[in-house]
């Protein structure tokens, strides 16, 4: 059986003995173990902080990006054999594209604003601030990077994405990263780290892959480490209240769990493109990555009247899903990820029943391995709706709920979901669609907004890309990332430093005095 390694100071360490045992998502079978025990973690973090933390800083914008760049190439020149290795945890081919190739594009993505960024070590802030009356005494805002380790926690359902995406931003950012994927799916994690460290000329200590438990690594944060992390809200709490985040006041960005909506208006005709697009990214969603995506549609709304030829279209689309072997074309979704996935989605269909939900359409499943078959519910409360705005069944399953069509109703309803990473709405009338955009968007870090101009265009609301916002308020985590720029922010220290302009001019590069 593979025993994978983590990679800190520089060098591929064991972790002590048996540790957790990985399994083959489809069959059941082991196939890997993982552990951290006995891996001295303070060490770890304080040669990223010592040895990869001064050479990123001293990189311009354009080295860091060059190195991002490396890295894309890699996971592009590995994409078939990383592609069977994450059939490990599910993935059908198709599902593997989507993840190594989301890495990739990221990655690409940030090397490319690392070209644009230039020969610069760190950013002005704004223009210079003008203090009491004095022309020469000014205040100029500056972003520097923190001189800490970027500790990224990861969720299973993405091993290459999830990790990539996080490191595309710290590293251009200037800073290092010590990475710990979710060990249900870490052999992809540790493959891609391996073809890094092997191929894409990583300056020493700027990344350390963790695999098995997170053991006491957060006990050794120090006060300019942050912590990025993906995952469920019940671990989100544990990391947010750790002792040594609360002691020293380490960032904490959390992407968690979200109950995301989508929503049909009123005025679209069954039929039409912008209903053809609803139902596609509906379905693409519930099925795609067997559902055990952060941003799949949850939550269905409907008017009343489109009803019948909804639930028609959907289950038209939910039947021509292939539920089998990841390794065989004819399938189109694969097991989730793994045993304990598995129950926790027939789990939460069981706890959607119980709250008034009722089975609308259900497919069908192999025995055995990890699979889960996709399930169509409905409920009729509306915002009364229980547990279909509470709890989250990260698998092949959304719940649809009949509506009035009243915007403020509508979006009463969405946000008693308690905030989410994406909504989505589909409409060609702009006076009911611009409420609902302004009444969801304080609710969520993004809003998809189909309609007939667009409907062929659009790479669906599930899709997380680069230069926009991930994140989103309340259950979702409160957290950011991604964005473009905006996502390196998070990483940086705003500084305003007030003095002599003309020295700040040579010292900074604060722009020139105009006369
Ligand atoms: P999880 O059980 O919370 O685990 C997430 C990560 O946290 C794993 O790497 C896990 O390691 C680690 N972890 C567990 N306990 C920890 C602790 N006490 N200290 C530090 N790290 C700890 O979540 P999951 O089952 O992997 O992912 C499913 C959840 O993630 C879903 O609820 C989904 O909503 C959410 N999710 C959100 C997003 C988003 O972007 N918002 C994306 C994907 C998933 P081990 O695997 O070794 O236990």
């Amino acid at each position: 059986m593979k025993v994978l390694q983590s990679y800190i100071e520089d060098r591929w360490v064991d972790g002590a003995g048996a540790g957790a045992t990985i399994a083959d998502a489809a069959t059941g079978a082991a196939v890997a173990r993982a552990s951290s025990v006995g891996l001295d973690l303070g060490a770890a973090l304080r040669h990223a902080r010592t040895v990869g933390g001064p050479a990123l800083r001293a990189m311009t914008f354009a080295q860091r990006g060059a190195l991002l760049d490396r890295m894309a190439k890699v996971l592009h020149a590995g994409r078939e054999e990383l592609i069977d290795i994450s059939r490990q945890g599910g993935t059908t081919r198709g599902d593997g594209k989507f993840d190594i190739d989301g890495a990739a594009g990221t990655l690409a993505w940030y090397a490319v604003l690392g070209t644009r960024l230039g020969d610069r070590t760190y950013l002005l802030d704004g223009e210079p601030e003008k203090i009491l009356r004095s022309a020469r005494f000014v205040g100029q805002h500056l972003f520097v990077p923190r001189q800490g380790v970027a500790v990224h926690i990861n969720a299973f359902n993405f091993p290459a994405w999830g990790m990539a995406e996080k490191a595309a931003v710290a590293l251009l950012a200037g800073v290092p990263v010590l990475s710990k994927p979710a060990t249900a799916t870490a052999p992809l994690a540790e493959a891609i780290v391996r073809r890094w460290v092997a191929s894409a000329e990583l300056p020493a200590g700027v990344f350390s892959l963790l695999v098995g438990s997170a053991g006491d690594l957060l006990d050794h944060l120090g006060p300019q480490d942050l912590v990025a992390f993906t995952g469920s809200g019940e671990t989100a709490r544990a990391i947010r209240s750790h002792p040594q985040v609360l002691a020293l006041g380490v960032p904490v960005n959390i992407e968690a769990d979200s109950l995301n909506a989508s929503i049909l208006g009123p005025d679209v005709e069954a039929g039409s493109d912008t209903f053809q697009m609803f139902v596609s990214d509906v379905a693409r969603d519930m099925t795609q990555k067997t559902g055990q995506k952060c941003t799949a549609v949850r939550r269905v709304f409907v008017p009343h009247a489109r009803l019948p030829e909804v639930v028609d279209a959907i289950v038209d689309r939910l039947a021509a899903v292939t539920v089998g072997d990841p390794e065989a074309k004819s399938t189109t979704m694969g097991p989730a990820s793994s045993a304990a996935q598995q129950r926790s989605v027939v789990a939460g269909v069981a706890a959607l029943e119980a709250g008034g939900a009722r089975v609308v359409w259900r497919g069908d499943a192999p025995n055995g391995g990890s699979f889960v078959a996709p399930v169509l519910l409905q409920h009729d409360g509306g915002i009364d709706a229980g547990p279909v705005h509470d709890h989250e069944v990260f698998g092949p399953v959304a719940t649809l709920l009949p509506w009035p069509g009243d915007a403020a109703e509508v979006v009463a309803s969405v946000a008693r979901g308690g905030g989410g990473l994406v909504a989505s709405l589909y409409s060609d009338d702009p006076a009911w669609a611009g409420e609902v955009v302004l009444g969801l968007a304080p609710w969520h870090g993004r809003i998809h907004w189909g309609s007939r101009k667009v409907f062929d265009q659009s790479p669906g609301p599930g899709t997380v890309l680069p230069n926009l916002t991930h994140g989103g308020p309340g259950k979702a985590g409160g957290g950011e990332e991604l964005g473009g720029e905006r996502g390196l922010r998070w990483y940086w220290q705003r500084c305003a430093v007030q003095g002599d302009r003309g020295l700040l001019e040579r010292v900074l590069g604060v722009p020139v005095a105009k006369t």
